[in-house]
């Protein structure tokens, strides 16, 4: 069995071998008590548990880092167990009616002990385009990066609108360009903190590239031989695999 430990919202890889003693620890459900610890089912051979304290052997990960090194079932396995951590941490009481949540016992739910109001893991659906027109792609800055760095263009889906509607509507307010032809490319788990990626292509149709200039600072055009002159996203990002994909289109 190895473990994974929830500490501060982080996640940390420990096993047996690794000298962790779990059997010390008061298994207590109490968010109050000294060691507080909880069980959550993740994956096969895998168990994920809150500890107050993190053991002196156990080896602390840099969750991004972990990712970027993982094979998709690793991928899997921490994005989820992340995931998890969040939707535990962030729903201890009702929204309904401030009552104590428990554990489902026959599905990965929180049920509210006074009202019975179910509480599921919480996925955020967000859409994320590339917008090529011919040889060349829209990438975009956004004023959260590093300097120099460009990517795909990406928001969450809002009350009431289609993926398709989502798409378009971000890319026209990020950066002023109209859109068609979007078609669907594959999906990926995102745990900061919980996000379900929907990545499409979408065909440039027209417009000037204005940034909002609040999300995103700047948009430009990129031919493929360009685009080693900026930052792309890392590997094992959605957004990385929308530009791959057209970079190998283009022969
Ligand atoms: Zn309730």
């Amino acid at each position: 069995m190895k473990y994974l430990i929830a500490h501060q919202n982080r996640l940390i890889l420990a096993d047996p071998e690794l000298g962790v003693v779990l059997d010390r620890i008061d298994l207590s459900l109490s968010f109050d008590s000294e060691y507080e610890i909880e069980r959550y089912p993740v994956l096969p051979g895998y168990e994920l548990v809150r500890m107050s304290e993190v053991p002196g052997s156990a080896k602390v990960v840099d969750l991004r880092a972990e990712l970027e090194r993982s094979d998709p079932f690793q991928y899997q396995l921490l994005s989820r167990a992340q995931q998890l951590l969040n939707w535990r941490v962030n729903h201890q009481f009702c929204g309904r009616c401030g009552g104590g949540m428990a554990f489902g016992l026959t599905e990965m739910v929180l049920k509210c002990t006074d009202c019975g109001h179910h509480a599921y893991p919480r996925l955020s659906p967000c859409i994320i385009t590339l917008v090529e027109d011919g040889d060349r792609i829209l990438l975009a800055h956004n004023a959260k990066f590093t300097p120099n760095r460009f990517s795909t263009l990406a928001g969450f889906i809002d009350a009431g609108e289609t993926a398709e509607q989502a798409v378009a509507r971000e890319v026209k307010e990020e950066v002023g360009v109209e859109i068609s032809d979007i078609r669907y490319f594959k999906s990926q788990q995102w745990p900061f903190p919980d996000s379900l990626m929907l990545a499409f292509f979408a065909q440039y149709a027209g417009g000037d590239i204005k940034p909002d200039g609040r999300e995103i600072l700047e948009g430009r055009w990129f031919t493929k031989e360009e685009l080693h002159t900026v930052v792309l996203p890392p590997k094992f990002a959605i957004s990385r695999a929308l530009i791959d994909d057209w970079v190998a289109r283009q022969g």
